[in-house]
């Protein structure tokens, strides 16, 4: 591709072009702007030089000679990577009149590559740096055969299809707007009703699950930061401090010294533990511009955060009730296959190396127990404590980090929280962070992506669509919806005067689960017709047979 492009705009510089994950890209220095419609101009040249078949030949040469040879050509990026390189011996790959610094190794000839194709084009900064020059890059991918290929672009076609930031817009659910500011997310009406849902259930849940509800501020003074640690270790994340009365105050990154604060607001005894406290809490982080995407990175979010306080001979017990707990929800939101991890101490920890082992193994036993399992992340626990990643995958097979349970030795330290025990004495309690959707936006995020905004019922925006055939049936079609509205179920009455086709094919663009027409014929008949949104015709019902059928799916959450 390199060498492709540089036959068709020969003054391009090459700086990087490594393989990734599904692929491969090359960061260019050109003066010609790269727009998708050149890809096929280059494509074409690629497939010139494949046809030639000519050999990959590797030399290998001494540093100084190499950064001759590429600054004859001009190739001063290479020139900067062969600078600081540290051995003295260097590969470079010729191929006709091409030559590229590599490491290797290549194909024997050009002719070996045999199903490929340039997907998009992209700004990179040279070195990932803003201070630096912006480059183009090309990204492009390749297989061993055609199928594979075309197998890999229908997927490809499927993430984009499925993509949270397009549906968002289509289905009307949420939006990010720059006057507001990036990273900030405006939650639609019809985004708001599936949070809404998403929201009582979690409550509900962690009522039943032994949690406590509680609501904390979105700031405090700046000494608590200093003192929970965060100004040490969590800077970068945060924002400025603002003053009010002479005072430092800061916008929250996290909601346990609140959590911890409420757990100090009197004397606990250990008759009171395990103390479980729960969330929906909204924090603040700063993400720069660069990284920030749709709702999967963002600025402001809110965690569905607990903080469980008990003794060290409990961890394992708790974890295993937070396992429980995060299997069923993923379960009930459609998440049946996941992946789990077990971080281990980093180099750099706080507490002792006993604490560290002891919780660790719980953490360990806790998964075993359940039969589950997991890989070890060594060294990629918090420094705080060791910690459990769940990462769900997705109907496409995509992996995303959703549920944590982390041990922290460091904030009861730090923040001096004790509880009396059995003999008066005071006694330090482990604590336990977890999330188990992470944060409500990612969340949302990738369930628009697993059901590529089809939602089960349950959680769906508007769970039927009334659709009137003329102005004469908009009164009944009222009075139906109004009593399916008293049954808590999510009605949109649509009664514009448009065709009726027109209106099932906006019900169907919203991905409304039912639909039902109502004409004459429902008026006389007493009778409902209910369609799906996929066409199906599920039959004809009363108002009364209606609400009951779609209670039983919304309550069990099929
Ligand atoms: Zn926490």
């Amino acid at each position: 591709m390199a060498h492709a492009v540089k036959e068709l705009f020969p003054n391009t510089k090459l700086a990087i072009g490594p393989a990734i994950a599904d692929g491969f890209y090359y960061d260019l220095d050109c003066d010609h702007s790269i727009t998708q419609e050149d890809l096929p101009k280059i494509e074409k040249k690629m497939k010139e030089i494949i046809k030639s078949r000519r050999p990959f030949v590797r030399k290998e040469l001494s540093k100084d000679d190499a950064v001759k040879l590429f600054r004859d050509l001009g190739e001063s990026y290479k020139v900067e990577l062969l600078n600081e390189l540290e051995s003295d011996l260097v590969s470079v790959y010729e191929e006709g009149d091409f030559t590229d610094l590599c490491r290797g190794p290549h194909l024997e000839s050009t002719g070996n590559v045999k199903a490929f194709k340039l997907l998009s084009v992209a700004g990179a900064y040279w070195r990932g740096s803003e201070k630096n020059k912006m480059l183009q890059r090309i990204y492009g991918t390749a297989f061993l055969t055609k199928d594979e290929l075309q197998v890999h672009l229908d997927f490809l076609e499927e993430v984009k299809k499925r993509d949270h930031r397009r549906l968002g817009k289509e289905l009307d659910l949420f939006s990010l707007n720059d006057d507001v500011g990036p990273g900030l997310v405006l939650w639609h009406p019809r985004g708001a009703a599936i949070r809404r849902v998403i929201e009582n259930f979690w409550l509900d849940e962690h009522h039943k699950a032994g949690y406590q509800i509680l609501y904390t501020p979105h700031m405090a003074k700046l000494d608590l930061w200093k003192k929970t640690g965060h100004l040490d270790f969590y800077k970068e994340n945060m924002y400025s401090p603002m003053e009010i009365e002479g005072l430092e105050y800061e916008i929250k990154p996290m909601n346990c010294p609140f959590h911890v604060a409420i757990f100090k607001s009197h004397l606990r005894s250990y008759r009171e533990l395990p103390l479980r406290y729960a969330e929906l809490g909204t924090v603040y982080r700063y993400e720069r511009s660069g990284v920030l995407h749709g709702l999967l990175r963002v600025r402001g979010f809110t965690q569905d955060d607990a903080h469980i306080f008990c003794r060290e001979d409990q961890i394992e017990d708790e974890v295993l009730r937070v396992l429980d707990f995060t299997l069923f929800v993923l379960k009930t939101f459609g998440f049946t296959a996941y992946d789990v991890y077990l971080s281990t101490r980093p180099d750099k920890y706080v507490g002792k190396e006993e604490g560290w082992e002891k919780a660790t193994g719980a953490l360990e036993k806790a998964l075993i127990d359940k039969g589950l399992k997991y890989e070890i992340d060594p060294g990629e626990g918090v420094f705080y404590g060791p910690k459990i990643d769940i990462k769900v995958r997705d109907s496409l097979g995509r992996q995303w980090q959703c549920s944590t349970i982390q041990v922290d030795f460091n904030i009861p330290e730090r923040l001096d929280i004790n509880y009396r025990g059995t003999d008066s004495k005071d006694y330090r309690p482990i604590m336990i962070h977890r999330a188990l959707m992470g944060s409500l936006e990612r969340f949302f995020g990738v369930l628009i992506e697993h059901y590529a905004g089809a939602f089960p019922l349950w959680l769906s925006p508007v769970q039927i669509s009334m659709l009137t055939i003329a102005e004469r049936h908009t009164d009944y079609s009222k009075r139906i919806r109004d009593s399916l509205i008293k049954e808590g179920i999510r009605v949109d009455l649509d009664n514009d005067n448009e065709k009726i086709s027109y209106k099932i094919r906006k019900a169907t663009i919203l991905k409304t689960p039912y639909m039902c027409i109502i004409g004459d014929k429902e008026m006389e008949n007493k009778a409902i017709t209910i369609r799906k949104r996929n066409g199906e015709n599920v039959g004809e019902m009363t108002v009364e047979e209606l609400t009951a059928f779609l209670k039983d799916e919304i309550l069990n959450r099929r």
